[in-house]
């Protein structure tokens, strides 16, 4: 640290990101990537690009993607906030709508302390049940800006739309903030919920089922103010933060929705085949409606699984938070990467002599 930095941001604790190492080629099942390709329409649509257009900026209001991703979710242009990735929508909103505080449940997606900590937003977390299952009652009321995700990370755990209702209608006079990056999955999307509640954001990836996380694109749905909040910080801070190519390509993903729905099925398909095999080599894991298990093995501790795997060249995510040490969680692959996964747990599993 500098002598220069604001000391409020002394104590600061950054986010941590999946590592991506580049010592040698890894399976990588660690950030929940999707293992397939964009749609064969975005690749089209990026051979088509005039590179000599990359001169101009891109549309602040990124119009056309808007009014896609509303005819594709049943809402107006207006409802449609754009950003890069979902990460820089909950910033966004964090800045927004925390002046009473906020509130999540824990353990969660590990980036909303750190907005909170980074926008001075006081916050309390709320313990999931010991099942890992969502305390709802204890998210009723908040009295500030709550947020959760669903399904839940690093659990895969989803709640049906009632369970969201009740928060949402719970908390009319702050926002309640649903991030579904992994909605695709399996789970049920609040996005109808937007035009009977104005305190409802949903937020939405293009980085998950759509397979374009490197392109960084994220957007969220709700009420046309509270769209406007966004957009006010947005144009205070970058306008022009979606970038051309990414504003061309999500549009194309969108006309060829299709695949990316089908691509999700071949992932859950796969998520129950491995979940199967997992259980027979007696791994316990939530019923997860995400492209990623959260696993875990009696008598093998989840990081020695973790490090195990990777000096194998498999790469899962194991966390720092002591109450998540003995789970791992563990990306979706391909049929064959999660063949190849199988492979090494069960040769680890004979190494420990745990079977
Ligand atoms: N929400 C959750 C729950 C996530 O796991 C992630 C991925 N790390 C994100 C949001 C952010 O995704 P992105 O910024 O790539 O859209």
């Amino acid at each position: 640290m500098s002598r220069f930095l604001h000391e409020k941001f002394a104590a600061l604790e950054a986010y941590t990101p999946g590592e991506q190492p580049r010592d040698r080629q890894y399976i990588k099942l660690n950030t929940n990537e999707s293992p397939y390709p964009p749609a064969p329409e975005v690749v089209e649509a990026l051979n088509q690009t005039d590179v000599a257009e990359l001169r101009l900026y891109s549309d602040p209001e990124g119009k056309d993607l808007k009014e896609k991703l509303a005819w594709y979710y049943g809402c107006k242009a207006e409802n449609v906030f754009l950003s890069n990735g979902s990460d820089d929508i909950l910033n966004f909103a964090f800045l927004a709508f925390g002046a009473q505080g906020a509130v999540f449940p824990r353990p969660s997606y590990s980036f909303y302390p750190v907005f909170a900590q980074l926008h001075g937003v006081p916050y309390r977390e709320v313990p999931l049940k010991e099942d890992f299952s969502l305390d709802v009652d204890k998210l009723r009321g908040t009295g500030c800006f709550t947020v959760l995700a669903n399904p839940n990370a690093p659990t895969g755990l989803a709640v049906g739309l009632d369970a969201i209702e009740k928060i949402v209608v719970s908390n009319p006079d702050q926002v309640v903030l649903v991030d579904e990056a992994y909605v695709d999955f399996g789970g049920e999307s609040a996005a109808e919920l937007i035009h009977r509640y104005p305190n409802l954001l949903v937020v939405m990836t293009y980085s998950k089922s759509r397979s374009m996380a490197g392109a960084r694109l994220g957007f969220a749905l709700g009420d046309r103010e509270l769209i406007e909040d966004l957009e006010k910080l947005k144009f205070s801070t970058n306008p022009y933060n979606v970038n051309r190519l990414t504003l061309k390509l999500g549009a194309a993903a969108v006309d060829a929705a299709p695949y990316f729905v089908e691509n999700a099925k071949r992932i859950m398909a796969t998520r129950e085949r491995i979940g199967v095999a997992l259980q027979g080599l007696g791994f316990t894991f939530p019923d997860s409606k995400a492209n990623f298990l959260f696993i875990r093995r009696e008598g093998l501790p989840g990081e020695t699984l973790y490090r195990k795997l990777k000096e194998r060249g498999v790469l899962i995510r194991h966390f720092s938070d002591p109450a998540l040490a003995d789970y791992n969680r563990v990306t979706i692959g391909t049929e064959e990467e999660m063949g190849a996964f199988l492979k090494e747990v069960r040769a680890i599993l004979e190494e420990e002599g745990l079977v």
